[in-house]
């Protein structure tokens, strides 16, 4: 019995046009000066828009959302689609007064609060009772012993040995 070889000399390959046959034009698009016109902030945004400048961005005076991009264009549309139906009311005096009432909750927002220590705490516990809720609905299921694990390196993830060993014993 002869090997039977497959592979047979390779035959004459099709000629396949390639795509470096071609070379395509390539269109260069005038450049779009983008820079230079309507690039910085401008005070009557404020009145206008609800908008302040923050770090050379426009930030909403509202949602407090921050703008990529300092244009009018943008700052205008932030506030025709999100507040205007709630703010274009306010005119005059009284909308002045509700952008000194908005700037200073804004600042009274910075820096951004850190959670107390108390909080923390609770948080960490209200994660425990979940973790022990799950450990004790799962424990008839065969992943059970794999929540369980969790549970217990999340506790001692915590830092607390005695959760952990709680766990342990579910
Ligand atoms: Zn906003």
């Amino acid at each position: 019995m002869g090997a039977s070889r497959v592979d047979a000399p390779a035959a004459m390959e099709p000629r396949m046009v390639s795509p470096t046959d071609f070379f395509p034009k390539l269109s260069t698009p005038r450049e779009r000066k983008v820079d230079g016109e309507n690039r910085s902030f401008k005070q009557r945004w404020e009145m206008d828009y609800l908008f302040v400048k923050t770090k050379n961005k426009p930030q909403c005076l509202v949602c407090l959302q921050i703008l990529a991009v300092c244009k009018e264009y943008n700052v205008k549309r932030h506030y025709a689609s999100q507040h205007e139906f709630q703010f274009s009311k306010y005119t005059g005096n009284l909308r002045l007064a509700v952008i000194k009432d908005l700037k200073t909750k804004l600042k009274s927002q910075s820096p951004v609060p850190v959670p107390t220590t108390n909080t923390e705490k609770a948080a960490i516990k209200a994660s425990f009772l979940i973790c022990e809720e799950i450990v004790k609905r799962k424990k008839a299921f065969s992943d059970g012993a794999f929540i369980k694990e969790c549970a217990v390196k999340m506790a001692r993830a915590f830092g607390s040995e005695e959760m952990a060993k709680c766990f342990e014993s579910v």
